[in-house]
């Protein structure tokens, strides 16, 4: 029973016969390999992005952090959500790489409004020379929450930043599970909207360790490539982070995986709901926020079942009061599992 989070599941199948399959012989290194050509192809098909440039690196906090130094000036900040993950999970990687630009954080405990956005740039440069100038704007879809943005939403943020001649970034660590819960092209949920760089995940959904950062426009690109190599994320060996992402692109293989989330944590929602648990933030694709009494925490514990429990104290005094959860489903999740989970949770098993 684990819904520790989709990086604690396997690697899908057919992207371990692409590493095996990329073992063989030699390949030209630094991304001059046969099957770095073919993801750049197929991005740019999928994003209906001709011109983009695509670049690979092995973490999301690398593509998060080089994708906004190529954004943003040491004297600028960053507007991102006040849970964005390149605020509260990435060890101050924005602001290094970036040279030292810091983060305004704009309210809101799931999804940033237009409104709020608004507001939080309208607060900053307005001190000239003695305050930050305002920077890039980072998104992030599917949010630290499980909210998914549509591409109308996606667009109405984009419009706020467009007016202040602001960048825009975003975070796409889960892009194909937003996708997947939403009927929009990748290209209406970013460059259509008014999105300048994307980091494109693939690690969560099934890759063994490969994020892609697409750039929209190709006048960022030497800049970036620059900022990886001195980053020390230019992958030498790269055909292995290549070979991946290949594999993961081929057919759908990311969508589908990304559905399979998305089906499970319905499944597990409804579920929930059935046993009477309530929901901290509405869930719209593999992130589930459940609060639930904390005897069925202990229950789910002692049967061995992972998961982070995300506010309260398991070892309380009152066994009906209720603690929150966080459950995130990866594409392996299986019925059983999820059966076994719930049956725990009713009190079914003991
Ligand atoms: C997981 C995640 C990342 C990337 O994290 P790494 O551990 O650096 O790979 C980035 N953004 C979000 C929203 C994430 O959930």
């Amino acid at each position: 029973m684990y819904f520790a989070s989709d990086n604690s599941g396997p690697v899908l199948p057919e992207v371990m016969a692409a590493l095996t399959r990329a073992n063989e012989g030699y390949a030209m290194p630094y991304g001059a390999d046969a099957d770095m050509e073919e993801v750049r192809t197929r991005l740019r098909e999928v994003f209906e992005a001709p011109e983009a440039a695509v670049y690979l690196v092995a973490t999301g906090t690398a593509a998060n952090a080089l994708a906004l130094a190529t954004l943003a000036q040491p004297y600028q900040t960053v507007f991102c959500s006040a849970v964005a993950h390149i605020h509260e999970d990435e060890c101050n990687a924005p602001e290094f790489y970036t040279g030292g630009a810091k983060l305004t954080l704009v309210p809101t405990d799931n999804k940033m409004t237009p409104e709020a956005l608004a507001a939080s740039i309208a607060g900053e440069g307005t001190r000239g020379v003695h305050g930050p100038k305002r920077g890039p704007v980072s998104i992030t879809n599917v949010t630290e929450r499980g909210g998914v943005y549509s591409a109308a939403e996606i667009a109405a943020l984009c419009a706020v930043a467009q007016q202040h001649d602001l960048p825009v970034h975003l975070d796409g660590a889960r892009f194909a599970n937003a996708l997947a819960s939403t009927n929009a092209t990748p290209a209406q949920m970013t460059w259509q909207a008014g999105v300048d760089v994307l980091s494109f995940g693939g690690t969560k959904n099934g890759c063994m360790g490969v994020e892609a950062v697409i750039l929209f426009d190709p006048a960022r690109a030497e800049e970036f490539e620059f900022r990886r190599k001195r980053g020390g994320h230019l992958f030498s060996k790269h055909r292995y982070l290549s070979a991946q992402m290949a594999a993961y692109l081929r057919e759908d293989l990311w969508l589908q995986a990304a559905r399979k989330a998305n089906d499970a944590a319905a499944d597990l929602a409804h579920g929930l709901r059935d046993a009477g648990a309530g929901f901290l933030h509405d869930p719209d694709a593999n992130m589930l926020f459940p609060t639930f009494s904390r005897a069925a925490h202990q229950r789910l514990h002692e049967a061995g079942a992972k998961y982070y429990l995300w506010e309260g104290d398991l070892d309380g005094a009152d066994p009906d009061e209720h603690l929150s959860a966080r459950l995130v489903c990866d594409w392996s999740a299986t019925d059983d599992n999820i059966n076994r989970f719930l049956a725990h949770l009713a009190g079914a098993q003991s």
